[in-house]
C-alpha cells in the first residue's frame, strides 16, 4: 500500500510523487470509540473506512470503550475490521463514570426524563443518553488506557469518511499549537439545554475568567447578536468527530468547569450534552486560533455530511456524494449549519 509522508497539511501531490515511506513521526494518540455490543456492524463499517482512508498508513491504536464488558464477538469483528491495528477494550468504572452521583435525586431524574419525552426533547426520555453525555462530558479523558496518550480522535458507529487523509492531523495540531478540532458546526436543539447557557455564564464570572469581547477568547463566538450578546447563539461543534487534547479535558480548569456543570444535576434533569459543554468548555479556556476546523476531512453522522468544495482547494481524493442535497451542511443557507458564524467570527479575530 502506499504511505504517504507527513505532510504539514492536506496537500494533495499527485500519485505518482507520494512518498512509499512510513511516516517517521508518531503522536501519542488514538482513536477513542465508545460503543454498545449491540452497534458491532456499524462500528466495523466506521473502521473500515477510517482505515482505508487514513490509518493503513498511520497505524494509530483503537480505545474502545464501554459500561458492559465487551463480549469476544464484538472483539473478533473489530479484529477483523483491521487485523493489523492494535486494539484495546476498556470496562468504564460504572459506579464513579456510569451512575447517578450522590447529589442528584433520582426519582426526579425520572420524572424530568418522563417530562422531555412528553415534550419531544430528543433522547431526553432515554436514561442511557443522559449517562453516556455525562461520561463523554468529564469522564472519557480518565480512562486508564487513555493514560499514556496526549491526543484523541472520536469515531462512532457508521460515520463515513469521504477524502483520503495523506497528512496526520494529530502532528498538525502539535505544530500548529492547536487543541480543539472539529469537522461539522451545527445549532443544538435549545430543549435540551435549557439553563446550560445561564450557568456557564454564572460560572465565568465566578471564577473571573473573561468572556468579554476584549479578550481573545473563542467565547464570544458563542454569543446570540441578535440578544446583544446576552444569550446562546446553540452553535456548537459536533462532538461525533473531535481530534482534540486529551489534557485540554484534563486541565484543573475544565475539571473545575465539569464539576460545577454536573453539581446542578442537569445532565439528568435537562439533557446537556456533550457536545455544547466541550464547546462551552472550549470556549472558556481556548483562544479561537486554537480550535481547528478540519475542512479538509469529508465526513458524514447521521444525515449531516460535510465535503469539501472544489474552490477550498481542500480534501485530497474525495468520494463525495454527487449533487446538491439538503443533507450537506456546507450551504450557507443550511438552516442548522453554524459554518457562517464560525467564518465570520475567524475573520475578525485574526
Ligand atoms: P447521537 O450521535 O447523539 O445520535 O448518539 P449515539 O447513539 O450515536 O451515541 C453517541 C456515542 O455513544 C456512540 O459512539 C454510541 O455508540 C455511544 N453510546 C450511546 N449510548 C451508549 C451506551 O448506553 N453504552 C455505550 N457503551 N455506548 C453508548
Ligand atoms: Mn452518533
Amino acid at each position: 500500500s502506499t504511505y504517504y509522508d507527513n505532510y504539514d497539511e492536506a496537500v494533495c501531490l499527485p500519485e505518482v510523487l507520494l512518498t512509499r515511506q512510513p511516516p517517521k513521526e508518531k503522536a501519542k494518540a488514538a482513536f477513542v470509540v465508545l460503543v454498545r455490543n449491540s452497534e458491532q456492524e456499524g462500528i466495523a463499517s466506521s473502521i473500515i473506512n477510517l482505515e482505508d482512508k487514513f490509518n493503513k498508513n498511520f497505524h494509530y491504536p483503537y480505545v474502545f470503550l464501554n459500561e458492559e464488558p465487551f463480549t469476544d464477538e464484538f472483539k473478533a469483528a473489530m479484529t477483523k475490521a483491521s487485523p493489523n491495528a492494535r486494539m484495546e477494550f476498556g470496562l468504564i468504572d460504572k459506579k464513579k463514570h456510569w451512575g447517578y452521583p450522590s447529589f442528584v435525586d433520582e426519582s426526579y431524574a425520572a420524572q424530568c426524563r418522563e417530562r422531555m419525552g412528553a415534550n419531544g426533547v430528543m433522547f431526553g426520555d432515554k436514561e442511557s443518553y443522559h449517562h453516556m453525555c455525562r461520561f463523554q462530558s468529564g469522564f472519557f479523558f480518565d480512562h486508564p488506557l487513555l493514560e499514556n496518550y496526549d491526543w484523541y480522535w472520536r469515531v462512532e458507529p457508521g460515520v463515513q469518511f469521504f477524502c483520503d487523509i495523506t497528512y496526520d492531523p494529530f502532528l498538525y495540531m502539535q505544530k500548529y499549537n492547536k487543541l480543539y478540532g472539529f469537522v461539522v458546526t451545527l445549532k443544538e436543539m435549545p430543549e435540551t439545554i435549557p439553563t446550560l447557557w445561564d450557568t456557564v455564564v454564572d460560572y465565568a464570572k465566578s471564577r473571573r475568567i473573561d468572556i468579554s469581547l476584549k479578550g481573545r477568547s473563542l467565547f464570544p463566538f458563542f454569543r446570540d447578536e441578535d440578544f446583544h450578546g446576552n444569550g446562546y447563539n446553540y452553535c456548537h461543534f459536533w462532538s461525533n468527530f473531535e481530534i482534540a487534547s486529551l489534557n485540554l479535558w484534563r486541565s484543573p480548569a475544565y475539571r473545575d468547569f465539569f464539576n460545577h456543570l454536573d453539581q446542578t444535576g442537569n445532565f439528568f434533569y435537562e439533557r446537556w450534552g456533550d457536545a455544547p459543554v466541550h464547546s462551552l468548555g472550549a470556549g472558556l479556556f481556548l483562544e479561537t486560533d486554537q480550535v481547528h476546523y478540519f475542512e479538509d476531512i469529508g465526513y458524514q453522522h447521521d444525515l449531516y455530511r460535510h465535503c469539501p468544495s472544489k474552490e477550498s482547494g481542500k480534501g485530497c481524493r474525495c468520494s463525495c456524494p454527487v449533487g446538491t442535497s439538503k443533507e450537506s451542511i456546507d450551504h450557507d443557507n443550511y438552516y442548522d449549519t453554524c459554518l457562517p458564524q464560525w467564518r465570520k467570527w475567524v475573520k475578525t479575530s485574526e
